[in-house]
């Protein structure tokens, strides 16, 4: 079994999208190195004002980068959605995927009923999976276009 833990937290900086891009690419990479090192796979959904972010690996090593996320001042009153043990992984080749909200990616968001800002504390963590595996693909998709 797999642990997964789901949560959401109110993105603390401040700036422009550049710097919000920044930002987010210097989490991802923070966020690759550790969990390759841990076993941790997973998703973070990023905007202006939240991040919701899906963790999944050994229950020990999940809950151990959770509480060091969680005091991180670049975000704030983190929230935890769900915890629960699962069969498999839902991203098992991605250490930290991710993405920042871009108008490109309105499609995906309206088709899962969000046509403006997100409101994670409105969301079931089922939908928080449906949402990040859309994104993850969409963005999977835009690669091969670019590829080829
Ligand atoms: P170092 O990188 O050496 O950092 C030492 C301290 O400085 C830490 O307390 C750190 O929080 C703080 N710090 C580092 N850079 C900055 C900065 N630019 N601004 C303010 N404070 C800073 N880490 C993971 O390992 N896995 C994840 O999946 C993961 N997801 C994250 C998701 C979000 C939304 C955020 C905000 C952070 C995430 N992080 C993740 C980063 C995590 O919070 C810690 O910063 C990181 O794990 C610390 O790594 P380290 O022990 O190597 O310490």
């Amino acid at each position: 079994m797999v642990y997964q833990l789901i949560y959401y937290s109110r993105n603390t900086v401040d700036g422009s999208d550049r710097e919000m891009l920044t930002n987010l690419r210097e989490i991802l990479a923070k966020s690759q190195h550790n969990n390759s090192r841990d076993g941790i796979t997973g998703y973070l959904i990023f905007d202006k004002t939240w991040f919701i972010q899906i963790l999944e690996g050994d229950r020990d090593a999940v809950t151990t980068t959770y509480q060091r996320i969680a005091t991180d001042p670049r975000h704030s009153s983190a929230s935890i959605l769900n915890t629960r043990d699962v069969k498999d992984r839902l991203f098992p080749n991605w250490t930290m995927a991710g993405a920042l909200r871009t108008p490109e990616m309105q499609e995906v968001y309206l088709e899962h009923g969000i046509g403006g800002a997100i409101d994670p504390t409105r969301l079931t963590s089922d939908q928080v999976v449906r949402l990040a595996l859309d994104l993850h693909q969409f963005e999977q998709n835009k690669r091969l276009r670019h590829a080829s």
